[in-house]
């Protein structure tokens, strides 16, 4: 199939959101109860492409007075008009809607988020083209969550609980992911009969503004969904505090995830948070190693190292680490970087300005602790493309678990090798951390698997494979990487109230003054 000819929604259509500016630019608008708008501020932000090194799309600057337009909207929409009175079959039918309009316009969407992010496009088509899966599998749940008839020890009574939805949510996205992280919370609050608030990244929200055009063409009433975008601490902050908010769903840094849980803590609002991680690739002497340098690659270097999940530590037992490293160097050695929309690329740029200082600046921390540089370690320079935010696969070997660059979070293709003895060793290594994301383990002992992966304290758990994910199941951190699920029955949960109904089956009430 031409990718170009799958674009239904041309971006230049009237009345959709980018109005080309006098500079060319590409010029969005907030979408607040089913129309795009200008910001109150009367500001934009540049958003800039990685590869070229410039601004290419100008976004709102949202504040607080946008965040009101919005939450009231969508809180409009959830107590009057069509949307509470569709039901949930209904709704499940807008959404495989949803899911059609996303795979025929995946290749526009992907192109879009490309252009924000500069992850390989070959990467964003099938991101994009599964995306679907997220709307059907919520559509196909929207009127299958039952509630119960709870055998009462109370007489006279007749007792049921049901699920309802929470009100209104709203969902705070970073830029790694913009769609699919989205996705993964819309789908299931609208399954579930709640309006939400989108705030997409500072750094990548055109893709979000485009994409809303789709959910407007499935047939979702005004105000059902609203985006607004901007920096975290104007709107997204002002989302938060909002007294009509009834849930944040959010995806980021473990900062912003700390100071949100304690504002929504104030006012009581549920909360999902999906944080970072620092997750363990435990490669065992037993393990199929060719095999293994695969999933520790795809682990570390995938999307630049930019994505939650990230094998960031290597642990590799002691008999056989320099064999393993030796063999993970000559697979990183000839990588291709280049344009993220090339099929030769296999390296792409990082995708912000900022995240590039933060790359550079772990990699001094890491040096400075002692840790060997073995590969790495710089910008690459990449012909055809002299502004683009490129940076090498970089490896310290002879790291200690205790070292700032083993703790925290770099977020970029940096791999810290850490060496370890045994069973105990591995687990103790692996645990000794605040994060609890996901865990890699690489063995070809079943009886070694099972065990590590009840031993490990994380999310999620691979064995011999690595980032492994599907709409079908729960995903989501233990200990400082998050609190709650997203995906499959657990991410649909989150989304609503449990209510529990008590019918008296008898004619009359007792007195309440007399005890019996
Ligand atoms: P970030 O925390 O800087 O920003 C995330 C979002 O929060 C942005 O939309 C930002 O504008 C907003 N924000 C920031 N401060 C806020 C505040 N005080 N109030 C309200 N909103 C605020 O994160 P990032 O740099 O965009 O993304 C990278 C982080 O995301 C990494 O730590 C990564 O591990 C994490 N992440 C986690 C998952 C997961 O599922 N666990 C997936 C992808 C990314």
């Amino acid at each position: 199939m031409d990718d170009t000819a799958a674009v239904r929604l041309a971006p230049d259509t009237p009345g959709l959101p980018a109005t080309p500016t006098a500079d060319g630019l590409a010029r969005y608008g907030l979408y607040i109860d089913g129309a795009f708008t200008d910001p109150q501020s009367g500001q934009w932000i540049d958003s800039e492409d990685p590869v070229e090194g410039r601004a290419w799309a100008r976004i709102p600057r949202g504040n607080g007075a946008d965040a009101d337009r919005a939450v009231a909207a969508a809180h409009r929409a959830f107590t009057s008009g069509p949307w509470p009175a569709l039901s949930a079959s209904r709704r499940g039918a807008l959404l495989r809607k949803l899911g059609d309009l996303i795979a025929e316009n995946a290749a526009w969407l992907a192109r879009i988020e490309m252009k924000d992010n500069g992850k390989l496009l070959a990467e964003l088509l099938m991101q994009m083209r599964y995306m679907s899966s997220y709307y059907y599998y919520y559509g196909g749940l929207a009127d299958k969550m039952e509630g119960s008839v709870i055998p009462s020890d109370k007489p006279g009574v007749f007792n049921y609980t049901k699920y309802e939805p929470v009100g209104v949510v709203a969902c705070i996205m970073p830029w790694n992911s913009p769609l699919p992280l989205t996705s993964l919370k819309l789908a299931p609050a609208l399954a579930a009969g709640n309006t939400v608030v989108l705030k997409p990244s500072e750094f990548t929200s055109a893709s979000l503004l485009e994409f809303v055009k789709l959910v407007e063409a499935a047939g979702f009433p005004p105000g059902v969904v609203n985006v607004v975008t901007g920096y975290g601490t104007e709107i997204g902050d002002a989302l938060v505090s909002h007294p009509l908010v009834d849930r944040i769903a959010f995806t980021g840094g473990p900062e912003a995830g700390r100071a949100i849980n304690e504002k929504a803590a104030r006012y009581m609002k549920r909360v999902t948070m999906e944080l970072g991680g620092k997750s363990p690739n435990i490669v065992f002497q037993d393990a199929n190693l060719d095999e293994a340098v695969k999933g520790v690659v795809a682990g570390i270097f995938a999307a630049s190292g930019q994505s939650c999940v990230a094998g960031s530590r290597l642990l590799v037992q002691r008999s056989i680490h320099d064999a393993f490293v030796a063999k993970l160097l000559a697979f990183i050695e000839d990588v291709r970087f280049g344009h993220p929309s090339d099929p030769a690329t296999q390296i792409a740029p990082i995708s912000t300005r900022p995240q590039l200082d933060k790359i550079r600046k772990y990699v001094e921390i890491a040096k400075g602790e002692g840790a060997r540089l073995v590969a790495g370690g710089r910008e690459a320079k990449v012909p055809g493309w002299p502004n683009g935010l490129f940076y090498e696969p970089t490896v310290f070997v002879d790291v200690d678990n205790r070292m700032r660059i083993a703790q925290e979070e770099v977020f970029g293709p940096v791999l810290c090798v850490i060496r370890f003895d045994d069973d105990d060793d591995a687990v103790r290594i692996a645990n000794d951390i605040r994060f609890g994301l996901a865990a890699g383990i690489w063995t070809q002992s079943m009886p070694r698997a099972l065990t590590m992966a009840d031993r490990i304290r994380a999310g999620t758990i691979w064995v011999n494979n690595y980032r492994m994910t599907s709409t079908t199941s729960p995903f989501g951190g233990f200990k400082m990487s998050g609190t709650g699920r997203e995906g499959g029955m657990a991410g649909m949960r989150e989304y609503l109230e449990l209510k529990s109904v008590w019918l008296s089956t008898g004619v009359t009430f007792p007195n309440p003054f007399v005890r019996r």
